[in-house]
């Protein structure tokens, strides 16, 4: 939806004529195009091998994006759906399960990974209308400690759904419903970012009550490729070994770490514009069909 926006933003003044005829392109905020800055910093990166812990671009942005979510630690992966992945994997045991709702991308987008690579099951819950679940569907969906059920362990939310800004008010009654009855707490927070703007709430703000959060440097943020998985020191410690046997460690990565450092830079604020363009569109659509 607001990829347009963000491919048309990318194109810098030099270019801006030429992107005046250009086809603008809705499917997704994912089909952007790096800034001319943002190819800059990467071609300028100090890079190190961040297998062996020594790329500075890397170690930079996991600190960067720790920082902005209020946690002790975190870790660079390739995509939103490795990080979630490693995720629950970090979480979670062979056997044991993990709550959801039925509509996030984790259950539904995510060719199940969990369950196929992890042996982790998922259980899947009716979301509302604006993409929320409710504290008393939590505590009604944990299973007893019974030899027929497997353990829950883990409740996962999302924040955005589809678009969807989730109240952090409900989050924080999920959030306390999973702790009270001792899951952790995940949060595909693909477009975290989308909502802190949005709400005019810090993430850090917004991601208090969750143990670990998935956020996504390539959607409306622009940057080619990259997620973050942010939590404390432990969990992030076990999931750098998952992510090594996923085959998710990768060298140089400075290289594209950089692009995600300059899009946390320059990219977050101008979110409220990609909101207020999208929200245009979709009032001209609606007009054009009544
Ligand atoms: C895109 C997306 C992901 C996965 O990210 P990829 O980088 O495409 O693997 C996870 N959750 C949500 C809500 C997403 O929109």
């Amino acid at each position: 939806m607001y990829a347009g926006m963000t491919a048309n933003r990318a194109a810098g003044a030099t270019d801006r004529a030429a992107s005046h005829n250009r086809r603008v392109d809705f499917r997704s905020d994912t089909v952007t195009q790096p800034t001319e800055a943002m190819r800059e910093a990467m071609a300028r990166a100090e890079v190190g091998d961040d297998v062996y812990g020594e790329d500075p671009t890397v170690i930079a942005l996991e600190a960067k994006v720790a920082g902005l979510m209020g946690k002790e630690a975190a870790l660079y992966v390739s995509s939103g759906t490795q990080s979630n992945l490693l995720g629950v994997l970090a979480h979670c045991q062979r056997g044991e399960e993990y709550l959801i709702g039925d509509v996030y991308h984790v259950y539904k987008s995510e060719a199940l990974g969990t369950s196929v690579l992890g042996g982790v099951a998922s259980y899947p819950m009716k979301t509302d209308a604006n993409g929320g679940l409710d504290p008393e569907q939590v505590l009604a969906g944990i299973k007893p400690d019974d030899p027929h059920s497997p353990m829950t362990r883990l409740l996962c939310l999302e924040n955005t759904v589809s678009g969807r800004v989730q109240s952090p008010e409900r989050i924080e009654a999920l959030a306390a419903a999973a702790h009270g009855a001792g899951l952790k707490v995940h949060l595909d927070g693909a477009r975290l970012m989308n909502a802190s703007v949005k709400l005019g709430k810090p993430a850090a703000e917004l991601v208090r009550s969750i143990d670990t959060v998935s956020l996504c440097l390539s959607k409306g943020l622009g940057a080619p490729v990259g997620s973050v998985l942010s939590g404390p020191a432990d969990f992030i410690k076990r999931a750098r070994r998952m992510r090594k046997m996923v085959g998710g460690g990768m060298r140089q990565a400075g290289m594209i770490a950089a692009a995600g450092l300059h899009a946390l830079e320059h990219h977050v604020e101008r979110l409220a514009d990609d909101h207020a363009n999208a929200r245009r569109l979709a009032e001209g659509w609606r007009r054009s069909r009544a």
